[in-house]
């Protein structure tokens, strides 16, 4: 499933199945967890692309609530949010870790659309994944040339982009580190709150990822608003791997792209 990360959606526009809970069809004997063995180099690509993705998403919460002007393509600026968190929050191995598998996901993602022969579909909001997977990767070593140079040789980022990629995390970080240098004055906060309705036992595993995530993000900052932050089926909305509410001020993490993870990941 090519993974979509939607930016905003009026309220107006969203399916009304898609924001009416169903309290009592969640629990039943038939969906109750089972254990299922998941292996760590599969969970860490689950793990890695679950952080990153929902920090897209929190990238629209800000734009969203501070009104913050978006020079260019939302969806590139939330990209590249995520590029600067991650960066921001994990260090060391851990952070060459969640940096590798986030752009395998961009590249599991683009073999996908190629394989399937529905060829990219370039009207999309979103940038092609090989250029997503690319910008990442640009960008995670643009933080640290020096140190990260041979991070960028294996992922296969040309010299051509590369030399440019110092300049391009400077402007991201310039770009975003006032919003958080704003946001982390009113903090620590509460201002994100979690809310898993995850069913099977490795679903609820990886929604225990974003609920971490929830807790850091409300370690450092404080919204003006408080946004809901949940895990869920999304049934109609089965295309859709995460999104933002823009209106009700909701991230929605579908459950679907958490089994989408788990097929994609390395076993
Ligand atoms: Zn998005």
């Amino acid at each position: 499933m090519k993974r979509v990360l939607i930016a905003v959606f009026l309220v107006l526009a969203l399916p009304v199945s898609a924001a009416v809970s169903e309290p009592g069809k969640q629990v039943d004997k038939q969906d109750k967890p089972v254990p299922v063995p998941v292996g760590e180099r599969q969970f860490s690509f689950v793990r890695a692309n679950l952080v990153s993705t929902f920090y897209h998403e929190f990238a629209h919460a800000l734009i969203d609530q501070l009104d913050l002007a978006v020079l260019g393509q939302e969806e590139d600026a939330a990209d590249v949010l995520s590029a600067v968190l991650l960066n921001r929050y994990f260090h060391g191995p851990a952070l060459f870790a969640l940096a590798h598998d986030t752009a395998f996901g961009f590249k599991a993602d683009a073999r996908a659309v190629e394989r399937s022969g529905d060829g990219w579909a370039w009207w999309d909001e979103h940038g092609l994944d090989w250029q997503r997977y690319y910008t990442f990767v640009c960008l995670f070593y643009g933080a640290d040339p020096t140190l990260r140079a041979w991070f960028a040789r294996a992922m296969g980022l040309p010299g051509s982009r590369a030399e440019r990629c110092g300049d391009e995390y400077a402007l991201a970080r310039a770009s975003w580190g006032p919003v958080l240098d704003d946001i982390s004055g009113h903090g620590p906060g509460h201002s994100l709150s979690f809310r898993s309705r995850a069913r099977s036992a490795r679903q609820q595993r990886a929604a225990e990822v974003i609920g971490t995530e929830v807790d850091r993000l409300n370690q450092s900052y404080a919204l003006p608003e408080t946004v809901k932050v949940t895990v869920r089926h999304c049934r109609a909305d089965s295309s859709l791997a995460a999104f933002y509410t823009e209106g009700r001020r909701k991230i929605t993490v579908c459950t679907e792209y958490i089994d989408d993870l788990y097929r994609q990941a390395p076993k």
